[in-house]
């Protein structure tokens, strides 16, 4: 309940604006409303959100995260691609003067600029959102990687990538996203949300993974783009070993095999190892030992 009136997320109040709008949600562009109160509020909560801070949504849909976020924060942008959705935001989000709705697509948005050009330099900004499923890859790679140093993201993605992101070494899961993630963000998921909490249902279990940024001296990566590289080539094959897969990636020369056993020696990694099976710290080492 929202002073008077009900929540966005209440089923009867979601369902009425859906009905009010003729709204049919768009498969497309993973168009799932959360009606969880319950969950809504954990979202928040996870963020650490405080009143001088910025959040940035993405996908607001009908606004039911979006009103609860403008309840915390000192201002929300939040970014839909939904052109018919727009109107509808305007509506449902009246009563709160510290929204702004921009009509873009997030993966065309220049994430650093727009944090320039709106004078947010230097502002604690967290993104929190219950993603489009679709694309959540290519959005949450964008944000970590971006520029600017969202202090934290807070997302509902499908159950399978939080479980993905959040893998430990040994683990069935665990592979270059993972390392993507954690070399610049601690993951953990905060729950897992079942899919009767969505209108409508998803076809697949949610869960919330919380994303907290790292301090600097952790994320000591010289040359992040030879380590990405050297990641990818790793799990390239993944029912192949770590070596096959290191010499595919150098060339199956005897040279290449000298090497890449004697980086294998210096980081402590076996000559049988798989991919999976390299902490994130050894492959720090690696590359740092490929490169001498
Ligand atoms: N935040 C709402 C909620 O929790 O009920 C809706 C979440 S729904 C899972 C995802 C939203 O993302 C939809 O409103 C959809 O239109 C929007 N969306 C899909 N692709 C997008 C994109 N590329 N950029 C921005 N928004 C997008």
């Amino acid at each position: 309940m929202t002073q008077n009136r009900l929540s966005i997320a209440d089923p009867i109040r979601t369902n009425d604006i859906l009905r009010k709008y003729k709204l049919r949600a768009k498969k497309s562009l993973g168009q799932n409303f959360l009606t969880n109160e319950k969950v809504l509020d954990a979202i928040v909560d996870a963020s650490g959100l405080k009143s001088d801070e910025i959040a940035i949504e993405i996908g607001p849909g009908i606004g039911a995260l979006t009103e609860k976020l403008a309840e915390v924060a000192e201002k929300v942008y939040a970014f839909e691609i939904d052109s018919n959705l727009i109107p509808v935001l305007a509506d449902t989000l009246q009563y709160y003067d510290n929204i702004e709705v921009i009509n873009e697509d997030i993966l065309k948005v220049d994430l650093d600029k727009f944090v320039e050009e709106n004078g947010l330099t230097g502002k604690t900004i967290r993104v929190v959102a219950n993603l489009p499923y679709y694309i959540t890859t290519p959005i949450m790679l964008n944000l970590i990687n971006s520029d600017y140093p969202f202090q934290s993201l807070v997302l509902m993605m499908q159950k399978e990538v939080a479980e993905r992101i959040t893998a430990v070494p040994g683990h069935r899961e665990y592979g270059s996203l993972t390392i993507a993630v954690q070399t610049k963000m601690s993951a953990r998921i905060d729950r897992i949300v079942g899919h009767k909490s969505f209108i409508p249902q998803p076809k697949v279990d949610s869960a919330v993974a919380v994303l907290d940024r790292l301090p600097k001296d952790k994320m000591d990566i010289e040359d992040p783009e030879f380590f990405n590289t050297m990641v990818r080539s790793s799990f390239a094959h993944k029912r192949k070993s770590l070596m096959n897969n290191m010499l595919n990636w150098l060339g199956r020369t005897d040279e290449s095999r000298e090497k890449i056993k004697s980086v294998f020696e210096k980081c402590g990694i076996a000559e049988n190892a798989r991919g999976e099976q390299v902490s994130i710290a050894q492959y720090k080492k690696m590359a740092v030992e490929f490169k001498k």
